[in-house]
C-alpha cells in the first residue's frame, strides 16, 4: 500500500513547527540505507563511533545514554534513575512542557513543588510566569528554606518550547551552590539541543534530557539521558521502579558500542549524519544561524506590533517565537486558516496558552527564504482573520536578513 499524501497541495509544505523540525535531504537518505544486524560486528563499530561523537553536542566528557524514545520517556528515565518513591522535586514551571514534567514526575510516585515568576503581566495575566525563563534566586531561597535537605533533584527546562523562552543554567546550578544544598539538577534541553548552546559539564547538570526531532534535524523517535558521575552513584541506589530506562545495562552494553535490547538502527545513521552536518558547519556557527534567523522573525513580530510571547529579551529563544493575539481573536483560528490556505503548520497555543498564541518554529532544515516565505503566509493569514497589524512585518525582516548576512562558512582543510 502507498501512503497517501492527498493532504498536500503542490510544492514543499512549510513545517513551521518547533518540532519535529524539517529533516534535510541528507539525514533522510542516511537513514534510507538498510538495516543491519545490530549485534553484528558492523553494529558495534557504529556505536561505539556514534556514543563517542554525541559527547561533544552536549558538551560533556559523561557517557550519553541513546533511547529508542520520546523525549517524554527521556524525562521518565532521568527521574527513575536517580530517585526513590515520595522524593520531594523542585519543578520549575517556565510553560507548558515544564507543567507536563511535573504531571510526570506526581504520575511516577514523586512529591514535585512548583516554582514560577508570579509577578503581574500586562498581556498573560494568567501565565506571568510562562513569559520568562528561570528566576534563579527563587530556586536559591527555596532551597534555604528545606533545612532537612527533602528536595531531592531541581528540574529546570531550559529551552521552554511552548513560550519561546530559555532559561540560565549556569544560574541555577549557582543558585544551588549557594544554598549549600544537595539536591541534584536535572535539565530538559530537548529543543534546545544542536540549536543553543549547552553544557552539560561546565554547568554541573546531574542529568540532561534531550530528543532527536528538534535541533538535531531529525525525526522523532531518540531520547537521551547525560548523567553525571553523581547522578550515576545516586541511581544505584534509587528505588524507583526501573527496567526499559535503567542506565547500568544501557552504560554496560554501549562500552562495547551495543544496546540491551534492538537500537533504532536508520535513526542512529540519521543521527550520524546530523552530528557531521553539525560538526562541519562548527556549533558555533549553528547556535549564531539560529539567533539570527530569530531575529529576523522577531523583527516581523515587532513590526506587526504583536508582543512576542518572551517578555524578556535577555531570554529570547533561538528555536522559536510566540505571538500573542490580541484579545478576542481565536489564535488557532489562525492557524488553521493559514494551514488550509497556505501550507503552512504553525505550532500551536498549549495548555494556559490554547488559542491565546500561535508558535514560529526556526530550526531545522530552513534558511532564510523560509523564514520569509513563512513570515509572509503567517501576515496573509493574520490580515485574512481579521488582525490589525501596525506595519507589514515583511519589509522588516528582508531588512534584517540582507542586512546581517551569514559569516562565511568554515571550510575545510
Ligand atoms: N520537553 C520539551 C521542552 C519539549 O519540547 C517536548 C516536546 O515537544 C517534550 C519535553 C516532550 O517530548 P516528546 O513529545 O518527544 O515526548
Amino acid at each position: 500500500m502507498s501512503l497517501k499524501l492527498d493532504f498536500h497541495p503542490t510544492g514543499r509544505h512549510f513545517l513551521q513547527i518547533p518540532g519535529p523540525s524539517p529533516v534535510p535531504d541528507r539525514i533522510l537518505r542516511a537513514m534510507s540505507l538498510p538495516t543491519i544486524d545490530h549485534r553484528g560486528p558492523e553494529f558495534g563499530a557504529l556505536g561505539r563511533r556514534l556514543l563517542a561523537e554525541i559527547r561533544p553536542l552536549f558538551k560533556t566528557q559523561q557517557p550519553v545514554v541513546i533511547y529508542p524514545g520520546s523525549g517524554t520517556g527521556a524525562w521518565e528515565a532521568a527521574l527513575a534513575n536517580v530517585l526513590s518513591p515520595g522524593d520531594a522535586v523542585l519543578m520549575y514551571e517556565t510553560g507548558h512542557f515544564a507543567a507536563l514534567w511535573a504531571k510526570l514526575a506526581t504520575r511516577l510516585g514523586l512529591q514535585p513543588e512548583i516554582l514560577t515568576w508570579a509577578g503581574e503581566d500586562e498581556h498573560l495575566p494568567h501565565a506571568p510566569g510562562w513569559r520568562r525563563g528561570v528566576q534563579a534566586e527563587l530556586i536559591e531561597a527555596r532551597l534555604k528554606k528545606d533545612t532537612e535537605k527533602k528536595i531531592k533533584a531541581v528540574c529546570v527546562v531550559h529551552n521552554e518550547t511552548s513560550t519561546g523562552v530559555t532559561s540560565d543554567i549556569a544560574a541555577v546550578r549557582r543558585a544551588i551552590d549557594a544554598a549549600g544544598h544537595p539536591a541534584l539538577l536535572l535539565v530538559d534541553t530537548i529543543s534546545g539541543l544542536g540549536s543553543a548552546d549547552y553544557r552539560h559539564d561546565e554547568w554541573g547538570v546531574d542529568v540532561t534530557i534531550s530528543g532527536s526531532q528538534k535541533g538535531l534535524m531529525m525525526p522523532p523517535g531518540i531520547g537521551f539521558n547525560v548523567p553525571s558521575a553523581r547522578a550515576i552513584e545516586a541511581s544505584n541506589s534509587a528505588k524507583l521502579p526501573k527496567a526499559y530506562w535503567a542506565w547500568d545495562e544501557m552504560l554496560e552494553m554501549n562500552k562495547d558500542g551495543y544496546w540491551p535490547s534492538t537500537p533504532n538502527t536508520n535513526l542512529l545513521y540519521g543521527l550520524s549524519e546530523a552530528l557531521a552536518m553539525l560538526r562541519e558547519e562548527g556549533l558555533d556557527a549553528v547556535f549564531a544561524r539560529h539567533q539570527r534567523w530569530a531575529a529576523g522573525v522577531r523583527a516581523a513580530v515587532n513590526a506587526w506590533g504583536l508582543p512576542i510571547q518572551c517578555a524578556d529579551p535577555a531570554v529570547y529563544s533561538p528555536v522559536l517565537t510566540g505571538v500573542i493575539m490580541p484579545v478576542g481573536v481565536d489564535a488557532d483560528a489562525v492557524r488553521k486558516l493559514i494551514y488550509e490556505r497556505f501550507d503552512l503548520s504553525l505550532g500551536t497555543g498549549l495548555g494556559k496558552l490554547k488559542g491565546r498564541m500561535f508558535r514560529i518554529g526556526h530550526l531545522g532544515d530552513s534558511n532564510d527564504l523560509t523564514l520569509v516565505a513563512t513570515l509572509a503566509g503567517c501576515e496573509m493569514g493574520l490580515r485574512l482573520a481579521g488582525v490589525k497589524l501596525k506595519d507589514s512585518g515583511l519589509p522588516a525582516a528582508m531588512a534584517f536578513f540582507a542586512e546581517h548576512p551569514v559569516p562565511a562558512l568554515k571550510t575545510k582543510d
